[in-house]
Parts: structure tokens; C-alpha cells; sequence
């Protein structure tokens, strides 16, 4: 059957690949091990599924408004206020069918064909795709170690054109964790300023910081930054939601109403006993559970990044936030091993799988081809069984 130009123009998620390939050689018996997932390896909270359970018992099974149950939308108004100093009515939330879905359905309703989109690399894989689907065009900015792959306002400035509708900010970052300060967000913001440039903020890591890194919402820098953002999250990496489906998006009234629209026609609701579901997620024993897994990330993190700055030729950037590593490998780049010849992150990571069994995101579909993503979505046995394969392999 004929398959549509816009459908042949994306491809699969190298993110979704590389972890369902792990999943298969796991299933055939292969001792892998699996650096590649961008999700949480803890269960979900078992108070957030007695509430779904309790949900389904209670008959909560049909449609609901498109937008979300007014109580959930209520909700997530009132953590946006307490948490993050955003002013958002109810009626400025959308919940969306998880986060990936607010991205998509939040450049549907803004963008234009011929739009341009400003963003920073390494970028999520998924940006670049819903971009072209709303027609619009990715504007790269590429960063690299002396900022700590982050964007300089002077960046900015000069990637503007009269094309210019869109930045795209997600911090903390994935794939490398890193998040900007409170400073640079707010220098960032002034350049923004007379300008009519919307934002996207994807917070979907907020919850995930470690040191003293601070989390700033974008929204709350100023009114002018208020007016032209749309905060996007979700439940998936802050709660072990990632099955669940559940995003949302809180922004200018005239936007959402638009998300709205579309979601009306494209998917309907979110599922409506994971809706009373997140209701309790954000309730009372919310905290405790949040600081007991980011804990843990934090110290796998710590460990992650000091094992790959010891090994020769592999450089890592402090992880600040999320649940990766993304560290330049280039130092290998040339080099045959195992008979290979190890060209770029795409080589780098299709041989490692093959011959160590280490499975890792290549950095090429994140926008830096110097780079590899692992992930610490894994025990600290298996990180150490993992890095110790990655260090062999190297120096064989
Ligand atoms: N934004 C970023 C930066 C992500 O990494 C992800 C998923 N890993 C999402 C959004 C979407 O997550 P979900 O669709 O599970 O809510
Ligand atoms: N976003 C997560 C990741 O980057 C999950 C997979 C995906 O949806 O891309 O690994």
C-alpha cells in the first residue's frame, strides 16, 4: 500500500530502538546490558495504582472532557502554583496522553508551515520529528563541552530571523541531564523579550536534579515569559509513570483551547481511571516517594560519570538532572576494534551491543554525533557490570 511522503520522512525513535533491541537479545537468553532505556526502573508507587484501582472498581471507565476531569486539570493548576510560581487557571491545563503527546499537540496548535524552531543540540530525538510534522523547520544551535552544551544568549540573538516562531527549551536536559542555572534562563528570557517567539519548556525532568542544581520554571522568570510559554510535563519520569500516559501542558488560554480542539479530534481524553490515578500521584506521600528514587539516580549518576571520565579517551560532562550520560567518545573515533572500524557514535554503539553487549543510545540522532547517551535507568550492580565491558572493550 502507498505510504505517505510525511509518514516516509520519519523515521523510528533511535531511543525506542536501541531499547527494544536490548529487550530482544534479553529475551533470546543474551546477557545484555541495557544502558539505552529513558525510563525509570522503579514500579510505579503502589499508592498512585491502589487510586487506579480504586478508579476502575468505582466504574470510572468512559469517556471524560477531552481536556482531562476538571478535578485533575484543578489539580495540576494548584502544584504549578505551590511548586513552580506559575499562575495557570484550571482551564489554561490540558492533559495530554503523555508528554510526547503535549510536544506533538503543542506545535500542531502554534506553528505554522515555514516556521522555524530554535533549539539547542543534543536535543530529545522526537523534537525534530514533530517539528516537521507541523510543516515547521529546526533551526540547530550547536553547543558543545565549553558551555556545557548549553545555548548563549548571544546564540540566540543570531539565530533569529523574521521565520523565527518557536524555542525549544528542555532542562533538565535529555539526553545529557544538563540543566541551565536560574541566571542563564533569565538571560535567555531578555533576549526573548519584544520579540513574538514562543516556548516550549519541557519540565518532564524537574523532579530529577542532583547537587545543587536548582530547577526554574521558565514561566515564572518574568511576566513576558509567563505570556509567551507553554510549560510542558509529566508523570512518567518524576512518578514511574512511563506506561501510564499521562502529560500536560499549561500555557495562554487561547493555545490550550486549540490543544483542545485537536485533542477533541485525534485522541480523545487521557485514559480516565490513570487521570484519577495522577490526581493521587500529586497528592500527599508525593515528596517521599519523588526524594527516595531521585536519591538513588543520583548516586547511580555520580558513579556513572566518574567511571567513564576514567577511561581513556571518553569524556563526560557532569550529569545535573535526568537520568543520562552523554559522554564524547570522539576519542575512539578512527580506531578498528574487534575488526570494526569505529567511525561515529552510530559504529560506536552498533559495535559495542554486537561485541560487549552493552547497549547505548548513538549521539547522531540527538544532534551530536561525538557523543553516546547511557542511561542509568539500571541497578548499580549492573552500571558497574556494564562500565566494566565498556572499559575492556575500549582497551582492547
Ligand atoms: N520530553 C522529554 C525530554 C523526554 O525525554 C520524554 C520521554 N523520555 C518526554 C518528553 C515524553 O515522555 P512521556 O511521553 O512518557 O510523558
Ligand atoms: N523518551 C525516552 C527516551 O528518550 C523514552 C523513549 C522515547 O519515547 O523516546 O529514552
Amino acid at each position: 500500500m502507498k505510504v505517505s511522503q510525511r509518514a516516509q520522512d520519519v523515521p523510528a525513535s533511535a531511543t525506542i530502538a536501541v531499547t527494544s533491541r536490548a529487550q530482544e537479545l534479553k529475551a533470546q537468553g543474551v546477557d545484555v546490558v541495557g544502558f539505552g532505556a529513558g525510563a525509570p526502573d522503579f514500579d510505579t508507587p503502589e499508592y498512585i495504582k491502589d487510586a487506579a484501582i480504586a478508579s476502575l472498581k468505582a466504574g470510572q471507565t468512559k469517556y471524560t472532557p477531552a481536556a482531562g476531569i476538571p478535578q485533575l486539570r484543578a489539580v495540576i493548576a494548584n502544584k504549578l502554583r505551590k511548586e513552580n510560581g506559575l499562575d495557570y487557571k484550571p482551564e489554561q491545563v490540558i492533559v495530554n496522553i503523555g508528554g510526547k503527546h503535549s510536544v506533538y499537540e503543542a506545535m500542531q496548535a502554534v506553528l505554522d508551515p515555514g516556521d522555524e524552531v530554535i533549539m539547542g543540540t543534543p536535543f530529545w530525538v522526537t523534537y525534530p520529528e514533530t517539528i516537521k510534522l507541523a510543516g515547521a523547520k529546526a533551526k540547530i544551535i550547536q553547543t558543545d563541552k565549553s558551555t556545557g552544551y548549553k545555548i548563549t544568549p548571544e546564540q540566540l540573538r543570531k539565530a533569529f530571523t523574521d521565520k523565527t516562531a518557536m524555542l525549544l527549551l528542555n532542562s533538565p536536559n535529555n539526553p545529557g541531564g544538563f540543566t541551565y542555572t536560574p541566571d542563564e534562563l533569565k538571560a535567555i528570557a531578555k533576549v526573548l523579550e519584544g520579540t513574538n517567539i514562543c516556548v516550549i519548556s519541557d519540565e518532564i525532568y524537574e523532579k530529577l536534579i542532583y547537587g545543587d542544581t536548582q530547577f526554574v520554571s521558565f514561566a515564572s522568570l518574568s511576566k513576558d515569559a509567563y505570556n509567551r510559554t507553554l510549560t510542558l510535563n509529566g508523570f512518567s519520569k518524576t512518578f514511574s509513570m512511563t506506561g501510564w500516559r499521562l502529560g500536560y501542558t499549561a500555557g495562554p488560554l487561547d493555545v490550550i483551547k486549540a490543544m483542545a480542539r485537536l485533542q477533541d479530534h485525534m485522541t480523545s481524553n487521557a485514559v480516565t481511571f490513570a487521570q484519577y490515578a495522577a490526581i493521587a500521584a500529586l497528592g500527599e506521600p508525593a515528596a517521599d516517594t519523588i526524594e527516595s528514587m531521585r536519591v538513588e539516580f543520583e548516586r547511580r549518576g555520580k558513579y556513572m560519570t566518574e567511571r567513564l571520565n576514567r577511561i581513556k579517551g571518553v569524556e563526560c560532562c557532569e550529569s545535573t538532572g535526568a537520568f543520562y550520560c552523554f559522554p564524547d567518545v570522539s576519542g575512539h573515533f578512527g580506531r578498528t576494534i574487534g575488526g570494526v572500524k569505529i567511525t561515529g557514535s552510530m559504529d560506536f554503539a552498533k559495535a559495542l551491543l554486537d561485541q560487549a553487549n552493552v547497549a547505548v543510545v548513538p549521539g547522531l540522532p540527538f544532534g551530536c554525533d561525538n557523543n553516546v547517551r547511557l542511561s542509568y535507568c539500571c541497578s548499580l550492580e549492573q552500571i558497574t557490570k556494564g562500565l566494566d565491558r565498556l572499559q575492556k572493550w575500549l582497551g582492547s
